[in-house]
């Protein structure tokens, strides 16, 4: 557990700071951490139940989908635009949903001066996580049930097809810091969806989306990253296994399907990057 990464925590009890001595983290009334050998550590409450995220076969999937670079026009795009919109602020840069880390290093890269917080749910993400940058700390919690890290401590923070809670986001961004929000557009990966039978994107999505961060954020710059992606069947097999779908349909019917697939298969990437200020 990177040291540098613990004065951004907070107790998920009772939001004092934490301090670490020996392998946990600690806050002042007692609570106590401790740090997974893999390098995390869980601010998850001890009577949390919930999802508990992806999958090792999902995190596998990927890893293996992300290192063959399918994705890096979203991370570099993505790192470009945190650096720029946030050089004045202060803070590190926290990725909520985080995966395998992927994005947070791209961003830690251009930054050198920062450190990163890659947070989630998943333990096999997390283990990933934990070693995606010497400059980055993983972290497990529930977005859902309040994020342990210290108020206005972001200069950016990142959210890439990841479940959002606009409180919890605007509560830890600093007010000279950026949200940036990566969402899929109705024709990403469009040639799959139609194929395979996947889960849609919901043609509602920007308006939700607005809806949902309008409360605590304005919109301030927006960017679209498409690129013709050819995939092979391990490729289609891999960015499926990442997505909803791999928890909504049956993995042998999906299978049996991406084997009918002409290979390689020209499939599209499109999403939309969205670069929001705090409101004050
Ligand atoms: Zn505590």
């Amino acid at each position: 557990m990177l040291e540098h990464v613990v004065p951004f925590l907070i107790c998920p009890y009772c939001s004092a700071p934490l301090t670490r001595s020996d392998g946990a983290l600690r806050c002042e009334s007692g609570h106590g951490f401790d740090i997974a050998r893999q390098g995390y550590v869980s601010l998850l409450p001890a009577a949390w139940r919930g999802d508990a995220g992806d999958t090792a076969a999902m995190v596998q999937a990927r890893e293996r989908f992300l290192a063959a670079g399918h994705f890096a026009d979203i991370a570099t795009t993505l790192a470009d635009l945190a650096e720029r919109a946030t050089a004045d602020a202060p803070g590190c840069v926290v990725d909520v949903g985080a995966g395998v880390g992927n994005y947070l290093a791209t961003a830690l890269d251009r930054s050198p001066d920062r450190v990163g917080l890659a947070l989630d749910v998943s333990k096999y993400a997390l283990r990933r996580a934990a070693r995606a940058h010497q400059r980055a700390g993983a972290v497990a919690c529930d977005v859902w049930h309040g994020l342990p890290v210290a108020h206005d401590a972001a200069a950016v923070v990142l959210t890439v097809l990841a479940p959002r809670n606009a409180t919890e986001l605007a509560r830890i961004l600093h007010p000279s810091g950026r949200l940036l929000v990566v969402t899929p557009t109705a024709r990403h990966l469009h040639e799959l969806v139609s194929e395979l039978h996947l889960v849609e994107v919901d043609e509602q999505k920007p308006q939700r989306l607005a809806t949902q961060l309008s409360p605590c954020f304005d919109l301030v710059d927006q960017r679209a990253v498409t690129a013709t992606m050819t995939l092979s069947y391990e490729d289609v097999e891999a960015v499926v296994a990442m997505g909803p779908s791999a928890w909504h349909t049956d993995a042998d019917e999906i299978g049996r399907r991406i084997r009918q697939l002409q290979q390689p298969m020209s499939v599209t990437l499109s999403v939309t990057i969205g670069v929001y200020a705090p409101l004050g």
